[in-house]
């Protein structure tokens, strides 16, 4: 069986580990591929070289970190297809959905080409006599990214770019669960031109996590992952002096008025719902149907849902693969029961279905499940996969307050044709990126990603000028000249300016 090996200094490599994981194809139900688990000497060896490569890295010119960005970008356009199979063998999303994520990765590597207006600092003329003031940004030095399963290239694209454009080596801890695609960006780093030792994959399992939250060679840590982890990496890692990004968990809702497109929110609801198999960030697993909404909408969802075609993700024509393993296939399974014993009506049952000749593969068909109440497990919990609940509400009122009652705050969307409503809701409600007739909001490069409360951990959102922050320090330069004795030049007093 293929093992899949680090990426240290320009070159695969087993380092010194000896652990493995097995990586399943979720289609076929079976392993393709092991992983190898770095052990801390591993990240070791790894940060060394990451640091070794800053000392050039760090203070490589612009237009050599463009450079590289403009012919890796141009490598992800020629790649595609081969990473969409990647994505799609290993996580099981269908490939047209694999593309999505790579097409909305690679507007980082654009905005990364750009990187020269992004760090261009102030400058303030006279603001004493013969004094000047400007500021520039800096790179950190060795950065680190931990990144989930359901975004194999997508999410680590939100960090390595901005971090690597910036002038910082990034060191890559993806999912063991989808290492392969990590690997193939690797390969095409090396071949934009990108120094060795200047982007590392070290793959790994908590062992590698620990090591590096702990390690004093990296100098901050970007997270992505269910708020748990996201909570622990940031205690750890500020722990021991580095700044930290993290990104967790999501129960995003999706409010459709009486007076919205009903067909048309359904469809986005559908498709944001069980798209990727819910296996989303930002996926709707709560619809809030507004008074006389509720029954045509679900009405309609229902049609839809039934009408998804489940299949392995490769098979063109499939609108939704399987779940990433057998435990989340159970857990879904076991959401909708309970759902259903806690008091949810159950419209549409995917719990039983099956995929001639894939009868081993992980997959679950979509449920959709009416009159959930906010005490419900099926409202409470991250299921993460391909169900949808339906809360029924009065008013807009109520679907803000419910929505601001919830522990996460990543994404939400509302349907209306009323532009007084949406305002509203974009202004009242507690989270980071809203939709309106928009289903799943996930911003462009050049704005910066974030959730509030549990699903995002500190301050810190993720990529465009948030990410330039980030990755990088300020220095503020006070300057006289010319540099001979005049008025001013000197004093004992505090200095002020005249
Ligand atoms: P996860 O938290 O299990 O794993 C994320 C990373 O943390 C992986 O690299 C994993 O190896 C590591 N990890 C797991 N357990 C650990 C432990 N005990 N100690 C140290 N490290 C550990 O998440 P996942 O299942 O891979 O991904 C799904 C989750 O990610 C969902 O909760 C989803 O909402 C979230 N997510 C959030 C965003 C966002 O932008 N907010 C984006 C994508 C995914």
């Amino acid at each position: 069986m293929k093992t899949i090996e680090h990426w240290i200094n320009g070159a695969a490599t087993t380092a010194g580990s000896t652990r493995t994981a097995p990586v399943y194809d979720p289609a076929a139900g079976r392993a393709r591929a092991e992983v190898l688990l770095a052990e801390p000497s591993d990240v070791d060896t790894a940060v060394a070289a990451a640091g070794k490569a800053f000392e050039s890295w760090g203070d490589s010119s612009l237009s050599q970190r463009t450079r590289v960005m403009f012919a890796f970008r141009e490598l992800l356009v020629k790649h595609e297809d081969e990473l969409a199979r990647i994505i799609s063998a290993e996580h099981g999303k269908v490939i047209d959905d694999a593309r999505g994520e790579i097409v909305r990765g690679r507007e980082i590597v654009e905005y990364a080409c750009g990187i020269a207006d992004a760090l261009k600092g102030g400058f303030s003329d006279q603001v004493s006599r013969d004094v000047d003031v400007h500021d520039f940004r800096q790179p950190l030095g060795v950065v680190a990214g931990i990144t989930p399963f359901n975004f194999p290239i997508m999410v680590p694209l939100w960090m390595h770019p901005i971090a690597i454009a910036t002038g910082n080596t990034f060191v890559l801890k993806p999912s063991e669960r989808v290492p392969s695609a990590s690997r193939l960006v690797a390969e095409l780093y090396a071949e934009a031109g990108l120094p060795d030792g200047v982007f590392t994959v070290v793959n790994g399992d908590k062992v590698a996590v620990d090591a590096i939250l702990a390690h004093p060679g990296i100098a901050a840590v970007s997270f992505v992952g269910s708020t748990p982890i996201a909570r622990y990496v940031h205690e750890r890692a500020t722990a021991t002096g580095k700044r930290v990004q993290a990104l967790g968990g999501a129960k995003n809702h999706a409010v459709v008025l009486p007076d919205a497109d009903l067909e048309y929110a359904a469809n986005h609801l559908t498709a944001a719902a069980f798209g990727s198999a819910g296996q989303r960030c930002m996926a709707i697993s709560i619809g809030v149907a507004v008074g006389s909404a509720g029954d045509g909408l679900v009405e309609i969802l229902k049609r839809k849902a039934a009408g998804i075609k489940v299949g392995p993700g490769a098979d063109a024509g499939n609108d939704m693969g399987p779940v990433v393993t057998e435990a989340a296939r159970q857990r879904v399974i076991d959401s909708v029961t309970l759902g259903t014993e806690q008091g949810a009506t159950l419209v549409v049952d995917g719990r039983e279905l099956r995929v001639a000749g894939h009868e081993d593969g992980f997959f679950v068909g979509p449920s959709l499940l009416d009159n959930v109440t906010a005490e419900m497990s099926a409202y409470r919990d991250e299921i993460f996969g391909p169900v949808l609940g339906i809360v029924r509400v009065s008013t807009l009122d109520e679907a803000i307050a419910l929505i601001n009652a919830n522990p996460y705050g990543n994404g939400t969307a509302v349907f209306t044709g009323s532009g007084e409503a949406a305002r509203r809701f974009q202004r009242e409600v507690k989270v980071g990126m809203i939709g309106v007739n928009v289903p799943i909001p996930v911003p462009m490069s050049y704005y910066s990603f974030g959730g509030w409360k549990d699903s995002l951990i500190g301050d810190s959102p993720i990529h465009g000028p948030a990410g330039v922050r980030f990755y990088t320090r300020a220095k503020v330069v006070t300057t006289r000249w010319p540099h001979s004795a005049g008025p001013g030049a000197s004093g004992f007093n505090f200095p002020t300016s005249s």
